[in-house]
This record gives C-alpha cells, structure tokens and sequence, in this order.
C-alpha cells in the first residue's frame, strides 16, 4: 500500500488536469501520509495558499488552527497527525462574477475517492456545506455540526467555513462558538494525543 500511495501522491502532485478551465498553472495542494489520524477535507485552496503552497496560511486557516482546534503549526502541519486534502486540490480560480469557483468535481473522482481508500485514519473533518453535501448529500448541514457523524464507521466532524466571509452564519449559531467548538476541539486532542475515546 506505500507503494500505491507514493505513486497516487506523486501523480497528484504533477496533476494538470484543470489548466485550460483554470487558465493558469494548478498547484494541486497536498500534506499528509497514509497513517495521519485526522483526515480533513475541506473545499478548496484560497489564492493565498495557491501562492504559498502550504494549506491554511490565510485568514480562515488562522482561525481554523489557533482559535478553533488551538493547535500550533508544528501540530497542524505534522504528517502524522493531519491529513490535509480538499474537494479540490487547487485553487480554482474566479468566476465572471468574482466569486471562486466552485471545486470541480474532477478532483474529488479522479483524487480523493482513492485517497481516502488508502488512510488508516482514526477522524474525519469535513469543512464547509459543499464537502458535507458530498459526503452527506440527504443531511442538513447545521444540524450536521452539532451532532456526531460517521463516514466509513469513523467518527466524522463537521464545520463550517472558517472564512471571515461568513459572518452571518456565526451570528445566527452563536451556540457553535459557545459550546460545540469545545466539543470537537477536545475530540481532535484527545485524537491526536492517541487518548482512548467513544464518541
Ligand atoms: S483541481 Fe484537482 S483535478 Fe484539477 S488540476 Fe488540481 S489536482 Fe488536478
């Protein structure tokens, strides 16, 4: 299975399958290795991390790791603990209107299904209503949050989008930054420090 992965990564890495609906160059963004304990799923890279090219040095990964999860970078970033992948590998550009593009669907068929085949994960993290409605297509998305979820038997968390964009979403769910956050930032502790958990 090393093996396997190697090569899927190495490929993915190399994918261009994109440019000519992107008009630029993809920068397929990728961190992690088959025995990561969290997998995390979100929906796309920012322009930021498309010039970075390191996941989460935006405005919404800020959030993510340090108010949220509370973890450093040498944490978050650390191959065995997260897995860190997207709907969409690469940043996918802007829409007529100036909005992103939305992931495409490409990505997820051709990368992540087999990905996720080869993970020995112990969690999932899904982020944003696009990746719920993939793994969850029948399921309300709020109420997806606040409750525990399953994707393959695994515990399966799902978050909204860190992004500062979402600013109403926040203040009509005050109770996620008031109770369920901590919920799910002890889950993703206890995880990572390989601590004995039922959820
Ligand atoms: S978004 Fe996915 S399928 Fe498209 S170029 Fe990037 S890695 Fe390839």
């Amino acid at each position: 299975m090393e093996k396997e992965f190697e090569k899927l990564i190495m490929e993915l890495k190399r994918c261009e399958i994109c440019k000519n609906k992107f008009g630029f160059e993809p920068h397929p963004i990728i961190l992690g290795n088959l025995y990561s304990k969290i997998v995390q799923i979100s929906q796309a890279p920012s322009a930021t991390v498309h010039k970075t090219l390191k996941p989460f040095t935006d405005q919404s990964g800020k959030k993510l790791k340090y108010e949220w999860y509370k973890v450093n970078d040498d944490i978050f970033y650390n191959p065995n603990n997260f897995y860190i992948t997207a709907l969409a590998h690469c940043y996918p550009g802007k829409d007529k209107n100036g909005y992103d593009r939305l992931p495409p669907k490409v990505c997820y068929d051709t990368w992540i299904k087999k990905e996720l085949e080869c993970i020995d994960n112990k969690l999932y993290i899904i982020i944003g209503a696009k990746s719920a409605k993939v793994f969850f297509p029948n399921e309300n998305f709020n109420e997806l949050i606040f409750k525990n979820n399953y994707i393959n038997n695994k515990l399966a968390l799902v978050l909204p989008h860190p992004s500062p964009l979402n600013i109403k979403w926040f203040k009509d769910h005050p109770e996620f930054m008031s109770k369920r956050i901590l919920e799910i930032r002890k889950i993703i502790n206890d995880v990572l420090k390989e601590k004995q958990y039922v959820y």
